[in-house]
């Protein structure tokens, strides 16, 4: 679904990732491991078109180089930002259609605001209130939603568990798993290495820039070393 070659980020003068790859096949919930300033949040934000990269970013075959930001979205690529970034005075209800905003089929977007009001049914309770009301976990929930009514191929997750009370977390990764248990592709961004790997089909750590370790999910967190290393990440 995803694949990237040699990638390479730059914010300005700066080189923040040196040549990355990585891919994520169909319906895998792939982890992007690695501590704060790893590049992460680069590897992220050049996918979307934001960022300035070197290097192929390749969408079920197609290079993405010469493709705007918008038409990236337009191909099925959707993101729930760091720190959330949902609309704050507006109600849980108007965030999901503001994400379902660029999609051609208008008149299915009230049906799938429903339908994630089934799913989670949390965001359904709270449908009329002002999205600034609700709690860190709820506000990340919705921010996931919201990315899905764009109806995307894939979905870029950039630490969707930061900030969050334990048992919070919890519920949030229940959530993405399942996701990944419907079929949707992600690849999930993350410093919490233990939980993400919990509900990854596939891990990469990435440290300074570079890919530093990568494997299945159980040969990550099956190996002590590597376990110790990605937990000691913070
Ligand atoms: P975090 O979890 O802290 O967001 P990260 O793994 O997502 O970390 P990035 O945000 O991608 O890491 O940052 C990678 C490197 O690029 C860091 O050294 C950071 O200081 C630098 N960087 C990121 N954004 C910019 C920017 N807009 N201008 C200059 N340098 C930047």
């Amino acid at each position: 679904m995803l694949k990237i070659q040699n990638l390479h980020v730059f914010h300005g003068p700066i080189e923040a990732v040196h040549g990355i790859s990585l891919s994520v096949g169909t319906g895998q919930c792939v982890a992007l491991l690695g501590p704060n300033g790893a590049g992460k949040t680069s590897t992220i934000s050049a996918i979307c078109g934001i960022a300035q990269a070197k290097g192929t970013i390749a969408l079920e075959g197609s290079d993405l180089a010469k493709v705007s930001v918008e038409d990236r979205i337009g191909r099925g690529i959707a993101v729930s930002p760091e720190g959330r970034r949902i609309f704050s005075n507006l109600s849980v209800e108007a965030n999901l259609r503001i994400g379902g905003g660029i999609r051609a089929d208008r008149e299915n977007v009230q049906a799938d605001i429903e339908r994630w009001f089934e799913t989670f049914p949390i965001l359904g309770e709270r449908r009329t209130q002002p999205g600034g009301t609700l709690s860190g976990g709820e506000q990340q929930m919705l921010a996931i939603a919201r990315a899905l009514m764009s109806k995307p191929k894939i979905l870029l997750l950039d630490e969707p568990s930061l900030g969050l009370a334990p048992r919070i977390v919890a519920q949030v990764f229940q959530m993405i798993a399942k996701l990944r248990t419907e079929g949707m592709t992600i690849l999930l961004v993350e410093q919490n290495a233990r939980q993400a790997l919990q509900i990854s089909d596939y891990g990469y750590l990435l440290n300074n820039g570079r890919i530093q370790a990568e494997g299945t999910a159980a040969e990550l967190g099956g190996s002590t070393d590597m376990m110790a290393k990605l937990t000691g990440l913070g």
